[in-house]
């Protein structure tokens, strides 16, 4: 079965095709810009040279025609004819409390999708976007959305209720959902297969750490607390987000610099984080390029941000009374092994033992960094959302008989 895995922007759409007896991939690419001037399709198959097309593309159902055509295309694609795309996969950031995995499109899902607009305004009326241009394009194709709350929705009151008034929360659902769980669920099952051990016997924290970044304590494969809140705001430094603060500070700085609350929100969004504090940039990269040359601003972010993660982890390890193992992943965690060091230096207390040879190792491979006596392990394990999407849609699908109607 061929499944195509779609994660849908306000802007622009990235895609990957898969082929799920092999887990192979047979296209990815995006289509940037949608709605602007001139709209940039990208396709890239493994072997061949990348292909980029510039067109009109104002809205997403163009968008995805203009895929389908491509990975049909008589010289670029990889199908014979799009009745070969046999299901539809779609990343969705929030499922609220009502999903707690990854279903089926139907009337009464796209419904409850729309209920939750409110909680992730930038993120899921774009995928609706998506759910709907993929319902024009491909009628009869089975689509199933992957939610990245959904493996938070394990977590016990104690981690996602906040001490506020609980009238909150029963009237607006204000609670930590916690974000990046297509990650934190990959990773931590690679983890359990990498270690040689039952995921149910583990506790990990797992550490996603991008341009968005999270952890999670993962205390039997299940999510038991999660650094993101109620949006994707809360908990670590990250590139331009400032993570925890006072929520008081909000109120302050409104009053003293004269700000409305879209400023504020956009200051701590957009405008705080590694970006802030750095002065430089909002990319690791940079930061740790900077502070190697000496840049005292670029030091002091990077500290900052490392402190953050190795906070959490150790608030995580009490959490679940024990720990086996932290995991590494997504842009920063699987490629800075000077970020991983700074954080792995403060954990010595923990028996968590750093192999600095094995953590200067590049590799796409999971891989441990920690010595072979050390009584905690640490893990780079490369993250793969799409897969994660792309095994639940294959499983829902045929599940439904998808394999029997298309195959
Ligand atoms: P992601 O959101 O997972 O795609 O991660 C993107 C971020 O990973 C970028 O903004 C960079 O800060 C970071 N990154 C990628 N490669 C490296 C690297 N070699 N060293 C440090 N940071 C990196």
């Amino acid at each position: 079965m061929n499944v195509l895995v779609i994660n849908a922007g306000s802007s622009s759409l990235k895609y990957q095709l898969y082929e799920m007896n092999t887990e192979q991939v047979l296209a990815t690419g995006r289509v940037e810009r949608i709605g602007m001037e001139s709209s940039i399709l990208t396709h890239e198959v493994e072997g061949r040279a990348e292909v980029r097309e510039v067109s009109e593309i104002l809205e997403h159902t163009t968008a995805i025609r203009k895929v389908l055509d491509m990975l049909t295309h008589r010289q670029f694609g990889v199908l014979n004819a799009i009745s070969e795309v046999q299901a539809v996969g779609h990343r969705v950031v929030h499922g609220g409390e009502t999903f707690s995995e990854s279903v089926l499109v139907d009337a009464n899902v796209k419904l409850e999708i729309r209920k939750l607009f409110d909680l992730a305004p930038l993120h899921n009326p774009a995928h609706m976007m998506g759910i709907a241009a993929v319902e024009m394009n491909l009628p009869d194709v089975p689509q199933a959305v992957v939610f990245d709350t959904a493996f938070h929705q394990t977590m016990p009151k104690t981690s996602y209720l906040y001490a506020i008034p609980t009238v909150l929360y029963r009237k607006h659902q204000v609670r930590r959902y916690g974000f990046h769980g297509t990650s934190h669920d990959y990773v931590s099952q690679r983890a359990a297969e990498y270690l040689g051990r039952p995921l149910r016997d583990l506790k990990l924290v797992s550490c996603h750490i991008g341009n968005g970044a999270s952890c999670t304590a993962i205390l039997h494969g299940r999510s038991y607390d999660t650094s993101m809140g109620l949006t994707p705001l809360e908990g670590l430094m990250m590139g331009t987000r400032s993570g925890d603060l006072d929520p008081a500070i909000v109120p302050y700085t409104m009053n003293k610099e004269d700000l409305t609350l879209n400023e504020v929100n956009s200051m701590l969004n957009k405008h705080s984080g590694l970006m802030a504090v750095s002065g430089i940039s909002s990319d690791m990269r940079e930061v740790v390029q900077a502070m190697e040359a000496g840049n005292e601003q670029a030091k002091l972010a990077f500290e900052m941000y490392a402190y953050r993660i190795r906070k959490y982890i150790g608030a995580y390890a009490a959490a679940m009374d024990g720990l086996d193992a932290v995991l590494f992943t997504a842009g920063v965690g699987e490629n800075s092994d000077v970020l991983r060091k700074r954080v792995c230096e403060g954990l010595t207390f923990f028996g968590l033992e750093l192999d600095h040879g094995r953590n200067a190792v590049r590799s796409k491979d999971v891989r441990r960094i920690t010595t072979d006596a050390s009584k905690v392990a640490a893990l780079v394990v490369p993250t793969n959302e799409e897969l994660l999407i792309a095994r639940d849609t294959y499983r829902l699908a045929r599940g439904q008989g998808g394999e029997l109607r298309h195959e």
